[in-house]
């Protein structure tokens, strides 16, 4: 019913020219995926990797997006620039941002706004600190920052929606949440979801991927589960091999 999808989330890594043998190792190993594939790249990337993805089953995705239009916001990218090259998803509200770059709930909702206003894809990033974890605070920081990234967003653009649900302490750390706890975790986001919208809205239209220390190893296990509809991978996907098993699951 829920078409899976597993994106990967290269960070800051890899020039054009790694880009280039990236994609060329990558198109043969996951041509024959069952869910969507996507890779989501630098922006000096991005022209290059929508060239060499051309004619394939790999979508080509940023890693964050402006909400305005455009103006004097040195540095930044709006979503008109993205489309332009040819990008279909953007990633929004990454921990890492969050974390080191000041992003809010509001600026994410705005963000959100601006990308699918736009017509992109969004991947919306949620997930709780180990601190907040620890704190019992988990349902209360999913539910705020889902309802806060949701704000003023029309039921209808729920399929251009992917929840990425990563627990802030298992990415990059190896610490992977066990299928159990990111199943259920995740269905708090999706009973959130339909309180937001509607039951069956949050059912077959809004897709959930886990992510945080996914790889080959334990990329089945965490698919196999009910609510879990994909992956959002950093590390793993930097390798055409292990992002590929990942994709095959
Ligand atoms: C991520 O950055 O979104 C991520 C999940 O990273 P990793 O797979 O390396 O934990």
């Amino acid at each position: 019913m829920r078409k899976p999808i597993i994106a990967g989330n290269w960070k800051m890594n890899n020039t054009i020219a790694e880009t280039k043998q990236l994609i060329a190792d990558l198109k043969p190993l996951v041509k024959d995926a069952k869910c969507d594939v996507v890779i989501c790249t630098p922006y000096t990337d991005l022209a290059t990797a929508v060239a060499e993805t051309k004619g394939s089953n790999i979508k080509v995705g940023a890693e964050n997006v402006h909400w305005a239009e455009k103006g004097a916001f040195t540095g930044e990218i709006s979503a008109k620039m993205l489309v332009e090259l040819g990008v279909e998803y953007v990633i929004i509200g990454h921990s890492e941002r969050r974390q080191y770059f000041g992003e809010t709930d509001q600026t994410v909702n705005a963000r959100v706004k601006a990308a699918l206003a736009a017509g992109l894809k969004v991947i919306l990033c949620i997930g709780e600190t180990l601190e907040e974890r620890e704190g019992g605070k988990v349902e209360e920081v999913l539910v705020r920052q889902t309802t806060e990234a949701f704000k003023d967003i029309d039921k209808s653009e729920l399929e251009n929606i992917v929840i990425a649900y990563e627990p802030v302490w298992a990415i990059g750390t190896g610490k992977t949440a066990t299928s159990q706890d990111a199943n259920d975790t995740i269905k708090i986001v999706r009973d959130t979801m339909a309180k937001l919208y509607c039951p069956k809205c949050a059912e077959e239209k809004v897709r959930i991927q886990y992510g945080g220390s996914m790889n080959p190893k334990n990329a089945s296990e965490l698919m196999a589960m009910e609510q879990i509809d994909g992956g959002l991978i950093g590390g793993a996907s930097l390798k055409a091999e292990d992002f590929s098993k990942v994709v095959n699951y």
